[in-house]
């Protein structure tokens, strides 16, 4: 049985992420999806509620759990027994950043296997900091992420 990791900020939750998450679910026996607090990036939304949006997103695939996670990656991959981590790639600006990240994670935990999901071309425009600066300006975002975003964006805007 082949578990999976797809880590990642998800400040907030894309339909690109989504994507990655459904096609990586097909591949794997189980995928969890680890939501880091990433403080350094000062996130829009808290982990919780990032972590809820996801869950509620993802009630339907049967072999994928969210949760959140703190520390190092290969540690927490350990820790619910995955040999995989999942990353999409969007653009070469991703490429260097994931390549390198995939050889660090390699060098502290050499058993463990980093795959690449290339994003849909339907998405592959799409980032958590474009959909914020748009949502917050006012913009259409109604197509690029899922309902849960929209209201919280209008909900946290409106108050
Ligand atoms: P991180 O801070 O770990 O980069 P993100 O939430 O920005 O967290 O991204 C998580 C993962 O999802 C990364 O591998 C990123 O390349 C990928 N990703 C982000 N947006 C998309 C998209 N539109 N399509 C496919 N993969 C994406």
């Amino acid at each position: 049985m082949t578990k999976a990791v797809y880590p990642g900020t998800f400040d907030p939750v894309t339909n690109g992420h989504l994507d990655i998450i459904e096609r990586a679910s097909d591949i794997f026996d189980e995928l969890t999806v680890a939501v880091t607090d990433a403080p350094d990036k000062d996130p829009y939304f808290g982990l919780k509620e990032r972590e809820r949006f996801l869950q509620q997103c993802t009630t339907s695939i049967g072999n994928c759990e969210v949760t959140v996670f703190q520390g190092l990656l290969v540690d927490f991959c350990e820790e619910v027994g995955a040999g995989v981590i999942v990353r999409g790639l969007r653009e070469t600006n991703d490429f260097l950043n994931e390549y390198q990240m995939a050889l660090m994670n390699r060098l502290q935990a050499g058993e463990i296997e980093t795959v690449f999901l290339a994003a849909s071309s339907a998405y592959h425009f799409v980032s958590s900091s474009l959909i914020r600066e748009v949502a917050t300006l006012g913009g259409e975002i109604d197509k690029l992420v899922p309902r849960v975003v929209v209201d919280a964006f209008g909900e946290r805007l409106e108050s």
